[in-house]
């Protein structure tokens, strides 16, 4: 099955090709272990084809504009011969299933346009299982041939930094008066972000402008300590999201990113840490889910929890013996899944 439904992601005629994106992703998202196993073999038959694309991550509080931009970004790069997929990654959906993403028709115009693909968030399981199955998703619509994936979250939470691990480019979104470019660097966001867009700047442009200086001048400190990005220094915009002025200033500078990065390297290096990264995040999610559901250590749990509490026993000798009564079984391991609901 996994290998029909990979053909029809490559090779499929439009509609078959839709149905096939949208039954592979929900075949990544189911967390039985059987789906597991064709999904694997389904992400290993995708893989060579992946890697084509530029990864956009947007980020911003609930009502900055996040939609309305995407739908004015998404348009106009259909309009230069792009194709492209949005997902998202709404932490709210994970941890109380509710969405501050919101459930109405997001993105009406892009919504049904051929040549765009919209995903909502994955809902239930951990963060990191949600940011999982995003960037599963996220490598479906690659081979499918969707050459611009746009990962979107909230400013929330931890999930810009799930975002900005699986993206290519980090944007931040803001707004020009909110004082949330205090938050955001409080939160240690502001240092993932490329680039920072000020949007709204049609309902007060004073105000937009000194968000900008402001703003661009924290960042010049953030980034003296913050990653190496090469001749790449963030950068500001201002934009109308509603009326769509300045989205292809944004696009500018956007392809200027990508290549300054790809000239001196920095982003297939980016892309390999990335991976590796996950790799070793599911990795432990998955240790410590068959950890948590060995019988050994799930008998000495409660006395040695309590010992501990009651300060009987120092916290490092409680987790040196439940880690020495874990015997994993390999059947535990892999089978469990890394998405499942661990705790
Ligand atoms: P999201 O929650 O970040 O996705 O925000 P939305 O895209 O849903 O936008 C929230 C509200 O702000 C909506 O009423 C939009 O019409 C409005 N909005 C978005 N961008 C702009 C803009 O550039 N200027 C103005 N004046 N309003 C905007």
């Amino acid at each position: 099955m996994a290998h029909a439904l990979a053909e029809q992601v490559l090779h499929g005629a439009a509609v078959p090709q839709r149905r096939a994106i949208a039954k592979s992703i929900t075949l990544l998202e189911s967390t039985r272990p059987d789906h597991r196993a064709q999904g694997d073999q389904l992400l290993t038959q995708l893989l060579p084809h992946t890697g084509n694309s530029f990864r956009l991550g947007i980020s911003g509080v609930p009502g900055v504009g996040k939609s309305t931009f995407i739908e004015a970004l998404g348009l106009f790069l259909i309009g230069q011969g792009h194709r492209v997929a949005v997902l998202t990654i709404d932490p709210s959906s994970s941890v109380s299933g509710g969405s501050i993403l919101g459930d109405k028709t997001r993105m009406e115009q892009l919504s049904v346009h051929e040549k765009a693909y919209i995903r909502p968030s994955p809902s239930g399981g951990t963060l990191g299982g949600v940011a999982e199955k995003t960037r599963e998703a996220m490598l479906v619509c690659e081979a499918a041939g969707y050459d611009v994936v746009i990962v979107e979250t909230v400013g929330v939470g931890q999930s810009e930094t799930a975002v900005a691990g699986m993206t290519d480019m980090f944007v931040l979104m803001q707004l020009p008066n909110a004082g949330d470019d205090l938050q955001a660097i409080k939160k240690g966001v502001m240092e993932l972000a490329d680039l920072v867009v000020i949007n709204k700047a049609d309902l007060d442009a004073d105000a937009a402008t000194r968000a900008q200086a402001q703003i661009t001048s924290a960042l010049r400190l953030l980034t003296q300590q913050g990653r190496d990005r090469g001749r790449w220094q963030p950068q500001v915009l201002q934009l109308s999201a509603l009326k769509a002025v300045g989205v292809d200033a944004f696009w500018a500078t956007v392809c200027r990113f990508r290549e300054l990065q790809s000239a001196d390297g920095r982003l297939p290096a980016r892309r390999r840490q990335q991976a590796l990264a996950w790799m070793w995040e599911r990795i432990e999610a998955g240790l410590k889910q068959a950890f948590r559901q060995d019988p050994a250590v799930r008998d000495l749990l409660p006395e040695l929890t309590g010992a501990v509490e009651a300060g009987r026993l120092p916290a490092s000798t409680a987790a040196r013996r439940l880690l020495g009564a874990f015997r994993p079984d390999g059947a535990v391991a892999a089978g469990g899944g890394a998405a499942g609901p661990e705790t």
